[in-house]
């Protein structure tokens, strides 16, 4: 028998999250996500799935974020019939967000179709539309935490909580008959895992005694000073009264889902002891504002101790839900707070208000999450002195700030905790969901410390083993690869593009005189016909 997997999404870089898992008896996907980030690998939600979607037979999603949801819409529109399943807190997220990032690819290729028919290039449809979205709705089933769901002819899954966003989960899969001497074959994926202080989840947790884990690797080459609900809001706290201080506006660029909630509890608990000045907070994202009534809906499902529904129905609170009411904010002066989407800064409304206030020395960005590869937040992070924004150059003057304490995923030691706690692991650790510096930190980690450094695997994307061999078996995929691994590692073209042209722009403006400009415009020139 045989039971095989490839890694499909999430390997080597952070997004589109997708293992596609193969047996005799059917298909199954654990998570289907959206590539984030470079054009290089946003340009493989475009392409065909490496795989036949209406030959899969279930979905197992393990939480809603859409790096691991967001190409399930494209998966139902080409081809897919079986079910979805996920827990309730998954379902009643992804309710709104599914046909939200519908909305947004409906939009985005809009602009984009615009810009191309005025080139004359050819135009492109999206990768999906908000109906499709809607349509993939149906497909969702319920499954309930630490209960075994049969998902094919013997095999069967069990989630576990991830303690990283609300319904999120790891996922237990057992293949019957498929592991050492007739056992089944046990196998665990990790999902994205919550740091062990988590504002609104518990820690996480998972069982033991496995073939192979499948583990996420975000953070892994990070150590966090321990984080305390006190310590977390201290630090928020210096922040908002150092941009108070600095006058402007305060810009925070979050997550829609669950970082914009721990959040505003916070601000809005701070306000409310008289800790930092009490000013309007903007939560301006449709999303952020829909996910925030499901996070009052469960609020008795989160942390106990803190009484989310009552900070989230604060009057500090103003949801700017029109894009009327979202261009009056921009109207503004002097110091208030705007909570906008998206986290990386690469959509959303957030892109308007940096355009707005990004080039202005008052003003504050606070970063509250990671910022990948290629995304405009990690530009900013990087301290660049300007940035493109819709086509357009920002100079950046307003002070770039970050905190770590709000991650939703676990540090490097908590990582290698988690893994260890889920000893014995038979056969093979696969690390996954992480660019090379958090794949190399964790592997440090745990290699000969948890577990035979020959037995941590770093697989590269569309890499594909058989699992039912003593150990993993790497199997041909030379003619299945949609990139060339130094592909995906490495920023694309397109960033050094916009770097050069950035640069090129800076150093003509910041020439003596004209006939100083002349000299360097000429000397390009020569440059590129001498590449020629
Ligand atoms: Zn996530």
């Amino acid at each position: 028998m045989s039971v095989t997997i490839r890694f499909c999404g999430a390997a080597r870089t952070v997004t589109g999250s997708c293992h596609l898992f193969e047996t005799p008896a059917g298909r199954l996907l654990v998570d289907c996500g959206l590539f984030q980030g470079p054009k290089t690998l946003k340009e493989l939600n475009y392409g065909k799935f490496p795989f036949d979607p209406s030959g899969i037979d279930a979905v197992l999603l393990t939480h809603a974020h859409i790096d691991h949801s967001g190409l399930i819409p494209k998966l139902t529109s080409s081809g897919f019939r079986g079910p979805i399943w996920a827990t309730h807190g998954t379902i009643d997220l992804c309710s709104f967000m599914l046909p939200d990032a519908g909305s947004i690819q409906e939009s985005e290729v809009m602009t984009l179709n615009r810009r191309n028919a005025a080139r004359g290039r050819a135009l492109v449809t999206p990768i999906y539309t908000q109906r499709d979205a809607i349509a993939a709705l149906d497909a969702f089933r319920t499954v309930d935490y630490e209960t075994w769901v049969q998902v094919m002819p013997g095999v069967r899954a069990r989630y576990w909580n991830a303690g990283h966003l609300l319904g999120s989960a790891s996922i237990e899969i057992e293949f019957a008959g498929e592991g050492a001497s007739g056992k089944p074959l046990r196998v665990l994926a990790s999902g994205d895992l919550g740091p062990d202080a988590k504002l609104l989840q518990p820690d996480p947790e998972a069982p033991a005694g496995l073939d192979y884990v499948i583990c996420e690797s975000t953070y892994g080459d990070e150590d966090r000073p321990p984080v305390t609900r006190e310590s977390r809001r201290g630090h928020l706290a210096a922040e908002v009264c150092a941009a108070h201080a600095a006058g402007g506006a305060l810009l925070i660029p979050a997550f829609a889902v669950e970082r914009t909630q721990e959040l505003l509890v916070d601000l809005v608990d701070l306000m409310s002891r008289g800790d930092i000045p009490a000013v309007p907070i903007f939560l301006d994202s449709p999303l952020a504002i829909r996910a925030t009534e499901v996070f009052r809906q469960h609020a008795e499902s989160q942390e106990a101790n803190i009484d989310v529904a009552r900070l989230l129905g604060s009057p500090h609170l103003h949801c700017t839900e029109t894009v009327e009411e979202s261009k009056a904010i921009a109207k503004l002066t002097g110091f208030h707070i705007i909570i906008a989407a998206s986290g990386m800064c690469d959509a959303g409304r957030i892109r308007h208000h940096l355009k707005r206030w990004l080039w202005h020395s008052k003003a504050t960005v606070l970063l509250v999450g990671f910022q990948a590869q290629g995304t405009l937040g990690r530009f900013i992070a990087d301290g660049v002195k300007a940035v493109r924004i819709q086509g357009e150059e920002i100079k950046v003057a307003a002070r770039i700030r970050r905190i770590d304490d709000y991650s939703g995923h676990a540090d490097g030691p908590e990582l290698a905790r988690w893994i260890a706690a889920r000893r014995p692991i038979a056969r093979g650790v696969f690390l996954v969901h992480g660019e090379e510096r958090g794949l190399a930190g964790l592997s440090e980690r745990i290699a000969e410390r948890t577990v035979p450094a020959a037995k941590v695997f770093m697989p590269l994307l569309d890499d594909l083993y058989e699992l039912t061999t003593a150990a993993p078996t790497p199997l041909d995929t030379s003619q299945r690869r949609r990139l060339r691994p130094e592909a995906v590692v490495n920023l694309d073209w397109h960033n050094d593009m916009s770097k050069l042209i950035l640069d090129i722009d800076a150093s003509i403006e910041a020439a003596a005189d004209d006939r100083a400009r002349g000299v360097i415009i000429r000397r390009l020139r020569r440059a590129l016909e001498g590449e020629a």
